[in-house]
């Protein structure tokens, strides 16, 4: 990926020097969305799998139906085809059963005026027949030869329960739109289309590391002062849940001359660079002085809580550049800052169409002290009773408490400029789990 290989890319500085209320010291989350997104620029490359294994991948180009869908006209339950021509209006329609149309097995030959054909549910419409009864809407008259049917009066409307050619999906029309994470649903449907390589985004490659002379990494013995280093766990995991290809550097102890050995490597082997820990006031002044040799990065104070320091930008080294996110060291504000700044980032890197996240409103059940001026993103608990979902926040909500995010089940979203939330007010949360 060098740089030539990019189309044009805008310089932070270019971007914030129109906004007349930027404030590097004080930085609504959305002013800071939306840069990140000014600024991003997806990386290209393409590759083509196997059908299964494009599952939460993200789809390349657009997929344009080879065939009608379904490819042919065909019944829509089990019963009796018939001609609506022969359907009496005012009385009992009576037909001669000529045959049997089963599902991948046709019925041959032709129905003639006055002739019903039995056939399944799926199976193919026999040639000038429109319209299905289902069976359990039809008599067997008593007493006449085997094989007639009475359609009572009124029981089916002319060209019921037949499914059409193409009623799903029309040659040539589109499909599925580029840019889509590809879920169970459209592998189905891919398959449905017969189509069995799919091309898609080649993974994002994304190298992360926490900085901190008091971390040790698990398995390391805890000498007193010292934590292990869970941010690294955390980051895997987010990570891997939006289908990066991951690169763990490990512990990087707070060094200019090894942080800057670990941010060269990583420029050169990822698309993006992760870090945790050293971006707040005490630690920021070496770092800074490196980044500005190494790329184009601003170090901002964020309007939020948890999760105030940010560092972003581009660095680049040997020929190649990378994304650079600096979150905070602080466990939860790691996975908040990731959440509501990197994640779309990374999405957008990887061509993805990912739409907002769904915000829902639930009662408060308890009161919620709220500061203007600031978005919080408390861990609640939400929870259902006679149809009402009424949240509360975890006790503690300290951005070093990483129980509260495991505890929780969604974020509660206090927007930037709301003030104490009372017990009974709606507020805004987004939930952790989806369906799909
Ligand atoms: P920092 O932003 O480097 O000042 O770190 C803020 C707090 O987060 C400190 O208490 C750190 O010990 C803690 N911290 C930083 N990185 C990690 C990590 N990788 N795992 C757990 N705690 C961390
Ligand atoms: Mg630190």
């Amino acid at each position: 990926m060098k740089p030539s290989s990019r189309p044009h890319q805008p310089s932070l500085s270019s971007l914030t020097s129109c906004l007349s209320d930027y404030d590097p010291q004080a930085m609504p989350v959305a002013q800071a969305q939306a840069i990140i997104h000014a600024f991003i620029t997806p990386v290209g490359a393409i590759e083509k799998v196997a059908l299964r294994s494009a599952l939460d991948r993200v789809l390349a180009s657009d997929i344009i139906s080879p065939i009608d869908v379904p490819a042919h006209d065909n019944s829509a339950m089990d019963g009796y085809a018939f001609n609506s021509a022969d359907l009496r209006q005012d009385s009992d329609t009576i037909l001669n059963v000529a045959g049997t149309s089963h599902a991948g097995r046709a019925h041959e030959g032709t129905a003639s005026r006055g002739e019903a054909i039995r056939i399944m549910t799926g199976a193919l419409m026999p040639a000038g027949l429109d319209t299905v009864i289902p069976q359990e809407f039809v008599q067997i008259p008593a007493g006449s030869p085997a094989g007639s049917i009475i359609i009572p009066a009124g029981a089916v409307k002319a060209g019921a329960n037949r499914r059409l050619a193409g009623e799903d999906l029309k040659a040539g029309t589109p499909a599925i739109g580029k840019g889509r994470i590809l879920r169970p649903a459209d592998l189905g449907l891919l398959a449905s289309l017969g189509i069995a390589e799919i091309s898609v985004r080649r993974r994002l490659r994304v190298a992360f590391f926490s900085t901190g002379d008091e971390l040790r990494s698990v398995g390391e013995i805890l000498e007193p002062g010292c934590v292990y280093d869970s941010n690294r766990y955390t980051l895997y995991g987010m990570l891997q849940r939006l289908g990066c290809d991951i690169i763990d550097m490990g512990v990087v102890g707070d060094d200019p001359q090894a942080l800057e050995a670990a941010f060269r490597s990583a420029c050169e082997n990822a698309d993006a660079i992760i870090t945790s820990g050293g971006v707040s006031v005490g630690d920021a002044d070496h770092t800074k002085q490196m980044m500005a040799q190494l790329g184009d990065v601003a170090f901002w104070k964020i309007g939020m809580r948890p999760g105030r320091p940010l560092a972003f930008g581009r660095i680049a080294s040997g020929g190649k550049q990378a994304l650079f996110f600096g979150l905070p060291g602080n466990p939860v504000a790691v996975m908040v800052s990731f959440y509501f700044f990197a994640r779309t980032a990374l999405l957008q890197m990887m061509g993805a169409q990912a739409s907002a996240l769904p915000l829902m409103r639930a009662t408060a059940a308890v009161a919620i002290r709220k500061r203007p001026g600031r978005t919080e993103y408390q861990r609640g608990i939400l929870s259902t009773s006679d149809g009402q979902w009424s949240v509360r926040p975890t006790a503690a909500q300290g951005s070093g408490i990483l129980r509260s995010m495991a505890e929780a089940n969604c974020m509660i979203v206090l927007a930037h400029d709301q003030t104490d939330v009372a017990s009974g007010d709606q507020v805004e949360v987004i939930l952790f789990d989806g369906l799909i």
